[in-house]
């Protein structure tokens, strides 16, 4: 398994990491076990964030009790995240985040998808207030994590940040594949999140192949040890890019560019319940998972809750992806009635 440094960081870790916000939807003793068996797999780079309820304290937990693993801080990278607009806010973040991570110190600390990229003197004081935190040795690195593109962009140019975590899989756009290089070129380590595109990807080895062939860090959601396994078992067969893995991912592309919704839950709640971010991807899932696991009278409820949108646009102004929601979920919900009456097969 090939290594990368991140960017200015000096940070060096194989190119293989674990994203801790699924942790969040185990008991602790599954994340202790999942957080162990990663570190004795390979894994030495642990994203977290304050947003994700009790991550953090799952990942104290686990990285307390390892010291019979030959473990000590040092062989480990912690990032987390803040998603604070004050630097009160902020400072109390750091601490809690210290606090229940169990360490001294963050290796890397992000401001968490930012509509904006702070810079000193803007007058929020939230870049000074991370100087602060890095002079008095809470936190080693200053990072960023961002969904669009053009905040993306500024910040990889902007000089202040030292990472920058954006989403990137193998249906990245040539903006987003543009975007690795500026990285590159402004010593800007780049953390891949969303690999499998919200779990619309299903090829881990495709997946991985992808990743390997950019210098990115991809930090994968892990909430089973079946799927950790799968991918520890990739620092011992590394996967090449073949034509068989070529033609899976023109497929998914064919397939699954344009507008389509990641999942990511950021334009919710919505004004009369609908859920979204299952919704507004159901004709991807339903044809890319078992579908009789989206045909379920609960699923079926879920769907048609899609006719009592209102158009209120509260939806709109949280998507990153600038996606038009009510028309997607409209086009989805029709579909989806479509399979129902048996007009179309999956
Ligand atoms: S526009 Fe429709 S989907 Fe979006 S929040 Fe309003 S009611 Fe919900
Ligand atoms: S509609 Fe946008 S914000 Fe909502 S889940 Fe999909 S991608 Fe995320």
């Amino acid at each position: 398994m090939k290594t990368i440094t991140l960017g200015s960081t000096g940070i060096t870790t194989p190119q293989n990491a674990f994203g801790a916000l699924p942790v969040q939807r185990v008991d602790m003793q599954t994340a202790v076990e999942i957080l162990h068996r990663a570190y004795d797999g390979g894994m030495t780079f642990f994203d977290t964030a304050r947003a994700y309820s009790d991550s953090e304290i799952k990942m104290g937990e686990a990285f307390d009790t390892l010291r019979h693993h030959e473990y000590s801080r040092d062989k480990i990278f912690i990032a987390t995240k803040t998603t604070a607009t004050t630097p009160e806010k902020l400072k109390e973040d750091l601490e809690t985040s210290l606090r229940n991570l169990r360490t001294d110190y963050v290796d890397i600390y992000q401001l968490h998808c930012v509509k904006q990229c702070y810079r000193p003197g803007d007058g929020t004081g939230l870049y000074e207030t991370l100087l602060e935190a890095k002079a008095q040795g809470k936190i080693r690195h200053i990072g960023i994590t961002a969904h669009k593109i053009g905040i993306a962009e500024e910040i990889a140019t902007s000089g202040l940040y030292e990472t920058l975590q954006f989403p990137f899989s193998y249906l990245a756009t040539d903006r987003d594949i543009a975007l690795v290089e500026t990285c590159r070129k402004n010593n800007v380590g780049f953390i891949a999140m969303k690999g499998l595109s919200g779990g619309l990807l299903t090829n881990a080895r495709a997946c991985m192949a992808f990743m390997l062939e950019y210098p990115v860090l991809p930090i994968w959601g892990i909430q089973r040890l079946s799927e950790l396994e799968q991918w520890l078992d990739f620092f011992k067969n590394p996967p090449e890019m073949t034509d068989e893995l070529r033609a899976v991912i023109q497929r998914d592309r064919d397939e699954l560019l344009g507008e389509f919704c990641r999942g990511c839950g950021y334009c919710m709640p919505c004004s009369v319940e609908i859920t979204i971010n299952q919704c507004a991807r159901m004709s991807q899932m339903i044809r890319r998972a078992p579908s009789k696991d989206w045909l379920t009278p609960h699923w079926q409820e879920e769907m048609m809750k899609v006719e009592n949108c209102v158009d209120c646009g509260e939806c709109l102004k949280r998507c990153p992806y600038e996606l038009n929601i009510p028309t997607l979920l409209r086009k989805n919900l029709a579909d989806y009635k479509d399979i129902l009456s048996g007009k179309i097969k999956v």
